[in-house]
């Protein structure tokens, strides 16, 4: 009995210490200048990122699919999209998706001024913040970004995101391959590039057996906000 209340005063020391260096705050890593392309974890959770929508048919095939395997993703949404297919975008946030920022034209920014990149920011962030919750996280287009693009993000108190698995399922490969790519690049704490932004794309029915797959490995499927928490700092 000692023995065991010894074992189990240990067993809570131990996981008070992993709890206190995993996570970190969207401060912190705005902080550290920090883009984040995974998050170094030793837990089973991957983010799955989907980018461009809402598209009038691709999307909705993805939110049945995502509904169908009880998985919450991050959208990047265009924000020039968002104009045209608002009703969509509601219906993403009802079902309890994250909902970040891919610019209102996916202009490369690397090509713009500083505050050109400040005022694609400032303009989808109007749009997509009437009907959705103020995006935090923002992703720029084709993941392009320099000094200039990190400073206007950082500065309308944004975390950039890019991605560490890309199936370049926007160039309509066949199914099999996009769930190929993807369940043998997962590794703990990835972001999974997907995309809906086009017509047709293999990602709505890639997409349940991407889930299906990874969940027999033992995978739980996270927002990014979400996985940020499983941050673990090792300085
Ligand atoms: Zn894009």
């Amino acid at each position: 009995m000692f023995l065991r209340k010894r074992k189990m005063v240990f067993l809570s020391i131990t996981l008070f210490l992993v709890t206190a260096v995993a996570g970190i705050t969207q401060e912190q890593l705005r902080e550290r200048g920090e883009v984040i392309k995974n998050v170094p974890t030793t837990h089973k959770v991957v983010a799955l990122t989907i980018d461009d929508g809402p598209h009038s048919k691709t999307t909705p095939a993805v939110l049945a699919a995502l509904k169908e395997k009880d998985v919450k993703v991050t959208l990047f949404l265009l924000a020039s999209n968002v104009e045209q297919h608002p009703e969509l975008v509601q219906q993403a946030v009802q079902a309890g998706h994250e909902i970040g920022t891919h610019t209102y034209s996916h202009t490369l920014l690397t090509r713009l001024s500083k505050q050109a990149v400040a005022d694609e920011l400032t303009k989808a962030e109007e749009i997509i913040s009437k009907l959705a919750p103020k995006p935090i996280l923002f992703r720029p287009p084709g993941g392009a970004f320099n000094q200039a693009v990190l400073a206007a993000a950082h500065e309308r108190g944004y975390t950039t995101v890019t991605w560490s698995v890309d199936p370049e399922d926007w160039k309509c490969p066949p199914v099999s391959n996009v769930v190929q790519h993807v369940v043998s690049h997962v590794t703990p704490g990835s972001i999974v590039l997907l995309h809906d932004g086009q017509y047709p794309l293999p990602t709505p029915e890639a997409l349940k057996q991407i889930i299906d797959q990874l969940r027999a490995q033992g995978y739980t499927f996270v927002t990014v906000s979400e996985l940020l928490q499983y941050y673990e700092v090792r300085d």
